[in-house]
């Protein structure tokens, strides 16, 4: 009896890069056992710890698929041919360690083969690496996306430990963009992370959001918040809003002309004094991890192409009550930037609209 056994490529390395084996069996179990005694090591990609075949892959038997068969009770006879597929996208395969490494997303219907290479593919601009920035790019980075771009003036303080999560102790004094680059390519190789430790200015913004699919907001101050939703409106590049204040914070998803963007929501800034700062009133670490990871779940949500935004939606957390609500919000048809006839069209000085004086100003810092 002799069963004909093709090997996707990320299988190969198993087989001595044998793209087609010959082997036996009664089932597709005993088929999948006497592969392992001939190749050790392909039971483990092929099936999960009990033994059953994992989701990510699929196994024909000629040209019927098992799992419309009888799975891997599927009977064999002399000269069918078996085929292992496994997810792949776009052409690529993944590699063996990714398919381990993302296998707790593959497996998700919403995520696929298909989505993580789209993840694999992402760019993603965080603004500012404080308190939103960090769990943020954590998540972002386990998730694979493929290239994180990370603003940053600041370097790491003390007192930015409690919630910067992304930097250590042994950090003080870094860079923050660097520190939080080390620790994102140590979570995941597979991600390229670039670095800018500048502050945004209306002058070198442009240039950089015209690299990435999408951005984050985890800034700190009014200028720079007015700075990127003026900037994505005008570019047509979707960002995720979030702010937080002592136990509480909000968060939106602004697709420009699709939905509200900030200036819809407040079209002008409070004056200097009256919103007072993280650094005056306080700020909870574990709030601002919430709403980091909401504006990471946003952006995965965008890319994936899953699932209902935060567009046109306000979401209020509360932590002391522990409560969520989320507020609709309509497009503003007189907004100065995204409506029809919008009174802004090029990039303004937002240190002089938000009535900060420059020097005092934290552009391009973390929340
Ligand atoms: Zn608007």
């Amino acid at each position: 009896m002799s069963i004909k056994v093709r090997i996707p490529v990320p299988l190969q390395k198993l087989t001595g890069n044998q793209v087609e084996v010959e082997c036996n069996g009664e089932d597709i179990k005993d088929l999948v056992d006497n592969l392992e005694k001939k190749y050790p090591g392909i039971k483990a990609r092929l099936c999960d710890e009990n033994g059953n075949l994992r989701r990510f892959i699929n196994l024909f038997v000629n040209d019927k698929d098992i799992r419309f068969l009888e799975g891997d009770k599927t009977q064999l006879k002399d000269g069918d041919e078996v085929s292992i597929i496994p997810a792949i996208a776009g052409g690529a395969d993944f590699r063996e360690d990714q398919i381990e490494r993302y296998s707790r997303q593959i497996i998700l219907p919403e995520v696929g083969g298909m989505g993580q290479r789209r993840l694999l593919n992402a760019k993603v601009l965080i603004i500012g690496c404080g308190g939103l920035g960090s769990p943020c790019a954590y998540y972002l980075a386990g998730a694979g996306i493929g290239k994180i771009g990370l603003v940053d003036s600041d370097v790491v303080e003390l007192n930015n430990l409690q919630r910067q999560i992304v930097h250590f102790t042994k950090d003080i004094g870094r860079q923050k963009v660097e520190s939080a680059k080390e620790k994102l390519e140590s979570i995941n190789p597979d991600v390229e992370v670039v670095t800018y430790p500048l502050r945004l200015t209306s002058e070198n913004i442009m240039d950089i959001i015209e690299e990435y699919d999408m951005v984050v907001d985890g800034s700190d101050n009014f200028p720079t918040r007015y700075l990127v939703n003026d900037a994505c409106v005008m570019s047509n590049k979707p960002f995720s809003h979030a702010g937080i204040l002592r136990f509480g914070g909000q968060a939106t998803t602004i697709i420009p002309h699709q939905g509200p963007c900030y200036r819809c929501l407040f079209a002008e800034p409070p004056p200097p004094g009256m919103v007072p700062s993280c650094q005056e009133a306080g700020i909870l670490g574990a709030v601002a991890g919430v709403l980091g990871v909401i504006q990471a779940t946003e952006v995965l949500k965008y890319i994936l192409g899953k699932g209902e935004l935060l567009l046109g939606k306000l979401l209020i957390f509360d932590a002391l009550e522990m409560s969520f609500r989320k507020l609709t919000v309509q497009r503003n048809n007189n907004c100065s930037v995204c409506s029809d006839r919008p009174t802004i069209t090029e990039l303004i000085n937002y240190e002089q609209f938000c009535g900060v004086r420059s020097k005092t100003c934290q552009v391009g810092g973390g929340n």
